[in-house]
């Protein structure tokens, strides 16, 4: 097969074209080249975390890789087809191991035979999904599509000390069947809970009580958890399930954000996805493309049904550069419909 070009700086331009290229790529067979590697951002090209990726990927795909080092703006890939079986994969730092994660997961749900993973590095980092999002949000839909994963939590990592560690258990189904998300309908579960490690528990409990307040949440639905880690962290998160999903936001608590100030941050979240009336929140109406992704292209040619659709929010840049890469190497259709006068949109993936 020959050489796809992916152009690593396309649109938002992150990390995310080059785990979801490494992710299909894998799962096609095709061989790739990504130039131009996170081109916009402050140190460009790959970082420690992304290069984790690669490396996870050519394990998985027994690939042929140039290009695979710190800084590299060019990295060329070609899978020797997908390799299931028991890995241990390590950031080194406290960089996303959900990010890692991410990158060979597809790969591995449609795989003839099941597979363990160990990843260690950040379960909890800013900007990647959080374990407790993987767990509660978005792999009840993965197994919606089939394939049972389950994830065990061994160590929380926080950023900087990391030191993070989950185990995955994969069993495989060999084509992803798709699904529809249009209604949400009403919440049925709410809970809040504010986690602690090597910090004053009040942190939390302030977090926790304010989310539960400005929501009118009952207070009973909040809880709080000093847990142990290897250096200081705090996150709080609001899960919210009804009858299809469950959506998870997360608040991370940092040097020089005040507890309030995350609490504040995930009331947005909570409001906003409330307010757009969908069951699908950005972050996984960004991870859902891919797996639907695949499911559509699986059923290309078939008379199978594949793919599926989706209401959500605005879309976020990020999405709208996942929708051009997946066209791209998947060469699937998808379409995004707004509603006049309202901002929420129905995202659906199609073979053609
Ligand atoms: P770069 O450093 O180039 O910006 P990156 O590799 O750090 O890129 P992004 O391209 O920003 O990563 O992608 C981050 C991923 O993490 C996306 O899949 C996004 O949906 C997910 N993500 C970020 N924050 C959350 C959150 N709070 N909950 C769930 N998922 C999240």
């Amino acid at each position: 097969m020959s050489l796809l070009h992916i152009d690593g700086s396309q649109g938002e331009g992150g990390g995310q074209i080059v785990r979801s290229a490494l992710a299909l790529s894998l799962v096609t067979g095709r061989p790739i080249v990504i130039e131009r590697i996170r081109a916009g951002r402050a140190k460009p090209g790959l970082m420690r975390q992304h290069l984790t990726a690669v490396q996870a990927a050519t394990a998985i795909g027994q690939a042929d890789v140039r290009g695979a080092e710190i800084g590299s703006p060019r990295l060329e890939f070609t899978p020797r087809g997908i390799h299931p079986g028991s890995y241990q994969f390590s950031v080194g730092t406290a960089g996303s191991a959900t990010l890692v994660l991410q990158t060979v997961l597809p790969a591995l749900l449609i795989a003839e035979c099941p597979s363990e993973l160990i990843l260690e590095g950040g379960t909890h980092n800013p900007w990647a999904p959080p374990f407790d999002f993987l767990e509660q949000a978005f792999l009840p839909l993965i197994r919606r599509m089939g394939p049972q994963v389950t994830v065990t939590l061994d160590n929380y990592g926080f950023y900087p000390a990391g030191g993070g560690r989950f185990a995955v258990q994969i069993d495989p189904q060999p084509r992803l069947a798709g699904f529809d998300l249009l209604e949400r309908g009403p919440i049925q579960r709410r809970a809040v809970l504010g986690l602690v490690a090597n910090l004053p528990r009040h942190i939390a409990a302030r977090e926790v009580e304010r989310i539960l307040e400005k929501c009118s949440w009952e207070p009973a639905v909040g809880r709080v958890e000093a847990i142990r880690a290897h250096g200081p962290g705090n996150v709080v998160f609001a899960a919210m399930a009804s009858k299809h999903v469950t959506e998870v936001f997360t608040g991370f608590g940092r040097t020089g954000a005040s507890a309030e100030k995350v609490a504040d941050e995930v009331v947005r979240q909570i409001r906003d996805y409330l307010g757009d009336d969908v069951p699908v929140g950005p972050y996984l109406a960004d991870q859902l493309l891919l797996p639907l992704g695949i499911s559509a292209w699986q059923s290309r040619g078939t008379s199978l049904p594949g793919g599926g659709s989706f209401r959500t929010g605005p879309l976020s840049r990020h999405a709208t550069t996942h929708i051009d890469l997946l066209r791209q190497m998947l060469g699937v259709r998808i379409d995004v419909d707004t509603v006049e006068g309202r901002a929420a949109c129905t995202v659906s993936v199609q073979a053609d």
